[in-house]
């Protein structure tokens, strides 16, 4: 069998390439648990020097990557070159920054009762990792979860999205510069990823649609494997009417229309509040007139990934418009030019909160914007839909921003800024209700890679614990120990003189 790659500019084959047989899975495995001995031995130092190698790969083969990328996806080259290649580079090398003070031993206070031990997280690699991509960022959300869990000592398989090959081909020869099995980089569809999910990997990180995440948290539950679930969103951007009008304008068309609207923060709701809601309609309007689409280094919004992705947003359009949506930029559905995958820019006002472009994701460039009067309306509205992924506040009071930051629930936020927390990798990354289980990026990514073993460490020279055998003769020093030191009030001679009558048992 093969997978066809094809430019989402014109929809046509531009090469294809052998697909990873489901048969092979036990295999895959076999290999990955094989390398697993050797790499998990390797020292941190020596694991991490060969990701800098991968770094600087990357970093020499910029264009060529990039020319990949945006011809498998349709995205610009600029959007290729920054939220890919540059995001890759920056993930690893967060990695390569951070991984040696967090998988040391972690030391943790001991509570008084067992004085003279010491406790500390032990962590150590946990297996083969299981990693399987999506097609909108198929370059950055392979490069960023792999770097931390080989870091951490583990093994890859990866499985690229089938919708973009090429990329998938690019990564299988990147990988090449590990040992042996390291990482396998496998090409297929849901085929193979049921097939890998059903082969009892140590640990799962799937990047992908809820539908999907969710079978594979079921098949994953048979076997207890842990996973991280990275899904969809419907990010909401709410707009204040302190806020500075046209950075407000600019961040939404940025923030709705980045790669078509295909990433999974993209703002797909704008709340904007009604005393600047007409200035801030004329000034998006204005901003979204300037963009060029194309693919070339200097055009703005590329074409959609998918026919199937064309369709979906296509449909939610149409379904807003026949339930009353005031189109103010882009064309009808019914005018689209099909022969090709590019989307114009879409605006969409007299929405409202039933409309499947209000509750659904998207993924594709259309704005819809919905006006609101306070900051309880505008809090109650974030809220109302099942996905809790990220969001933005854009006010020029610090305090409020803060304020309904923490009152949103999604497992990012910006404030007067938009999709940029995911780009920081010292913070953690992950949604929240349908949008996900789990956090990679920050210290819990490479944490999630590890078993982490708590430790209790005692130097073994005294011959016996207050709480061990006999209990006989113990039970009332043990209540003046608890009371002494947890009740109302603090007395350390009762305490300490318990603790020694109990410890001559
Ligand atoms: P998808 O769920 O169709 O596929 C994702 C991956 O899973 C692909 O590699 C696919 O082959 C594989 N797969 C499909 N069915 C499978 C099954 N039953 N078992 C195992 N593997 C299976 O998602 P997609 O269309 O590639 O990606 C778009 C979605 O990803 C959007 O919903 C988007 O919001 C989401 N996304 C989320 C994030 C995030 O970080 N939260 C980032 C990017 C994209």
């Amino acid at each position: 069998m093969t997978l066809k790659a094809v430019t989402p500019a014109d929809a046509s084959p531009i090469g294809a390439f052998e697909e990873t047989p489901p048969r092979d899975v036990d295999a895959l495995y076999q290999n990955s648990h094989q390398a697993w001995q050797t790499w998990a031995g390797y020292s941190l130092e020596r694991r991490l020097s060969y990701l800098k190698r991968l770094r600087h790969i990357i970093v020499e083969l910029q264009e060529e990557i990039a020319d990949i990328i945006s011809m498998s996806t349709g995205k610009t080259k600029t959007d290729a070159l920054t939220t890919e290649v540059m995001a890759a580079a920056d993930a690893i090398r967060h990695v390569e920054k951070e991984a040696p003070s967090i998988l040391i031993n972690e030391k943790v206070k001991t509570p008084i009762q067992f004085m003279g031990k010491s406790s500390y997280i032990n962590r150590k690699p946990r297996g083969t990792v299981l990693l399987l991509s999506p097609w909108n960022f198929p370059f950055q959300l392979a490069a960023a979860p792999l770097a931390e869990a080989l870091a951490s000592g583990n093994t890859v398989i990866l499985k690229p999205s089938e919708v973009t090959p090429m990329v998938g081909e690019l990564l299988r020869r990147l990988m090449a510069l590990f040992p042996e099995h390291v990482v396998q980089v496998v090409m297929g569809g849901k085929e193979l990823g049921e097939a890998l999910t059903a082969g009892k990997p140590d640990y799962i990180h799937f990047t992908g649609s809820v539908s999907t995440g969710k079978k594979i948290q079921q098949q994953a539950a048979n076997d207890l494997i842990p996973t991280t679930l990275e899904l969809g969103g419907k990010d909401a951007m709410i707009i204040f009417n302190d806020a500075r009008l046209s950075r407000a304008a600019k961040a939404a068309v940025w923030g709705a229309f980045h790669h078509s609207g295909q990433v999974c923060l993209s703002i797909e709701r704008v709340y904007v509040q009604s005393g600047i809601y007409h200035q801030f309609l004329t000034e998006v309007k204005r901003e979204t007139a300037k963009l060029q689409q194309g693919q070339s280094e200097d055009a703005d919004i590329g074409a959609v990934t998918t026919t199937a992705q064309y369709n979906h947003v296509k449909n939610q359009v149409q379904e807003a418009l026949d339930q009353g949506a005031v189109l103010e930029a882009g064309k009808a559905p019914g005018d689209w030019d099909t022969a090709n995958m590019f989307i114009e820019p879409v605006l969409l006002t007299n929405v409202h909160s039933d409309m499947s472009v209000m509750k659904e994701e998207t993924f594709g460039p259309v704005m819809p914007i919905l006006s609101f009067d306070t900051e309880e309306e505008a809090v109650q509205l974030a809220n109302t839909t099942s996905y809790g992924l990220g969001g933005s506040v854009f006010t020029t009071d610090i305090g409020k921003a803060e304020r309904i930051t923490s009152q949103i629930r999604t497992g990012n936020m910006n404030i007067n800024d938009v999709m940029t927390s995911a780009a920081n990798f010292q913070l953690p990354f992950g949604g929240v209700k349908n949008s996900g289980i789990g956090k990679y990026h920050g210290k819990e990514g490479l944490r999630n890679f590890s078993i982490e073993t708590a430790v209790m460490a005692d130097r073994g020279t005294d011959e016996q614990e207050i709480i061990w055998y006999p209990n006989a003769g113990k039970y009332h020093l043990l209540k003046e120990l608890i009371t002494s030191f947890w009740g109302r009030q603090r007395n350390w001679k009762s305490f300490i003189q318990a603790y020694m009558r109990l410890s001559k048992f």
